[in-house]
């Protein structure tokens, strides 16, 4: 959207003074390191402790580094706003693991009933990624798992018929290369559905001349 060339272009990007990126993924140490680069102070909160962050050691090393601030077992429950409906805090629930696992492999946190506010005035939310729901719910026949992503078979078609998808929303949280690779295995079943229907259409068109 070149939210980044603002004004030439009316996404306007939103650069806060202090940020805080709720989340520890990939996602949320790229977000925090943005933020910094655009000169705002970040802190990472996240509901579980240092070594159940799901980001890349690399990644949570750089993000370190380049400045970006870590607070564990902190788990959102409110955001606090101005007179204005910006946002000025967030109210988190200090959270405590315990020994036990859960399904994740993650040790499991309960409430602690302290609560704590941290300022903001920018919030990102990392906390995991979906496929939009729009589409399956607009296309009521497609079939969808119980993640959320898009049921296809061996050659990427969905439960309807001449329609394919690939990526992220079959998959879930991926990477760009298995996303190209779905589109070079789509090129060829999707351009001879295409032609089929060119086809079909050409012969209806005929059929209709005549
Ligand atoms: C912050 C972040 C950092 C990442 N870093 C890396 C990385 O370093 N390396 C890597 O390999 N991967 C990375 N990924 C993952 C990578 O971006 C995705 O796996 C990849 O983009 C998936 O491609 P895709 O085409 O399936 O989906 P997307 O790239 O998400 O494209 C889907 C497109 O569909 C559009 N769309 C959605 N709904 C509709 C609709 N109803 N109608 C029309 N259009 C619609 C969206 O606007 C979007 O343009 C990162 C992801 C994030 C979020």
């Amino acid at each position: 959207m070149k939210a980044y060339e603002f004004p030439k272009y009316d996404t306007p990007l939103t650069i806060g003074k202090r940020t805080v990126v709720i989340g520890a993924g990939n996602t949320a140490m790229d977000a925090a390191r943005s933020a910094l680069r655009m000169g705002s102070e970040v802190i990472i909160a996240y509901r579980h402790g240092r070594e159940d962050m799901t980001a890349r050691i690399e990644e949570i090393h750089h993000a370190e580094e380049e400045g970006v601030k870590f607070e564990f077992f902190l788990n959102p429950v409110e955001f606090i706003g101005d007179e204005n409906g910006k946002v000025k805090a967030i109210k988190f629930e200090k959270m405590k693991a315990l020994e036990e696992k859960d399904a994740k492999g993650k040790r499991k946190i309960v409430g602690t009933g302290e609560y704590i506010p941290l300022k903001a005035d920018t919030v990102v939310i990392a906390i995991g990624l979906e496929p939009n729901k729009i589409i399956s719910e607009e296309a009521t026949d497609l079939k969808i798992n119980p993640d959320g992503t898009l049921v296809v078979d061996e050659r990427l078609m969905t439960s309807i018929s001449g329609v394919f998808a690939g990526g992220d929303a079959i998959r879930g949280e991926a990477t760009v290369i298995l996303a190209m690779g779905d589109g070079k295995k789509l090129q060829s079943p999707c351009t001879n559905t295409f032609k089929r229907n060119i086809y079909q259409l050409d012969f209806l068109f005929l059929f209709i001349e005549k």
